[in-house]
């Protein structure tokens, strides 16, 4: 917890909705922090918030397609007008769309470097002059892949965004170092979520030396230490979660 935000210090977490993102909102929610929730699921963000904060005190909603620059902007800046910058923002909403090279479709190639890549920029950009200009500690953590680290057959366009995320990450992360803002990356292997189809999990299980597929709340808990006050000198990092898989 960082004692120069109070009470609870925000933290915007984007594609909350479910999956990765959703544990991650869980398990800040546990730490103390108070989430901010971005989806484009209203109902599904209205039943955690829901959840996390009782009738009482819900956790905002943010609603917006995080390939929509103008939208995203928009939103985030009247947000923070309201209510205060930031203390940490994870940019964890991605989609894949996998195909053989041969055979992917110019949309296929378009919507993930737009959603993927296109929501580094279209998140952090309006966010990260203010949270300079508060002028105290913060935290980004964006989420790559596995498949952004190495390569991975059929997700050319998947592994170029990820890829792109973590050259991203640390070119800001040298940027914002010294006005006390971490920028880290988390790249998890195979997780057990909407995004992971049954059949690729059996294909790939015994690539896996772990020999299991990793749980959202596993790749929350790095997410988690490294919002922590004390990871305030770790930067400019890629954290695997991925059973050992390489
Ligand atoms: P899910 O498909 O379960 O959830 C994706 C989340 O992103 C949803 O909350 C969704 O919102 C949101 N989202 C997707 N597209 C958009 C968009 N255009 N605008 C706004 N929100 C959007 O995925 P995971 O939880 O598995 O993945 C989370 C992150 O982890 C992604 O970046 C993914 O690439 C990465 N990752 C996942 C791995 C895995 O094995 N699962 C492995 C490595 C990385 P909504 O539901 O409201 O549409």
């Amino acid at each position: 917890m960082n004692m120069e935000h109070s009470p609870s210090p925000s933290v915007l977490i984007t594609g909350a909705s479910r999956g990765i993102g959703e544990a991650i909102a869980r398990r800040l929610a546990a730490d103390g922090f108070l989430p901010v929730l971005h989806g484009r699921n209203r109902a599904r963000l209205e039943a955690l918030a829901g959840e996390l904060g009782g009738n009482a005190n819900p956790p905002r909603i943010l609603q917006f397609d995080v390939s929509n620059r103008d939208e995203a902007r928009k939103t985030l800046l009247a947000d923070i007008e309201a209510h205060g910058v930031y203390y940490g923002v994870v940019c964890n909403a991605g989609i894949a769309a996998d195909n053989a090279f041969p055979a992917m479709t110019d949309e296929e190639w378009d919507s993930v470097l737009a959603v993927d890549l296109g929501g580094f920029y279209n998140v952090l950009r309006p966010l990260v002059l203010p949270m300079v200009q508060a002028r105290r500690p913060g935290r980004v953590v964006t989420i790559s892949s596995l498949s952004g680290q190495v390569g991975n057959r059929g997700q050319v366009n998947y592994s170029a965004a990820k890829a792109g995320v973590i050259g991203a990450t640390k070119a800001l992360a040298v940027e914002l170092a010294k006005r006390r803002i971490t920028v880290n990356c988390v790249a998890p292997g195979l997780i057990g979520t909407d995004m992971a189809a049954p059949e690729v999990m059996t294909h790939i299980l015994p690539l896996i030396p772990a020999q299991r597929v990793g749980k959202p709340e596993e790749v929350a808990a790095a997410v988690a230490f490294l919002m922590r006050e004390d990871a305030a000198y770790i930067t400019r990092q890629v954290i695997a979660v991925n059973g050992g898989m390489s």
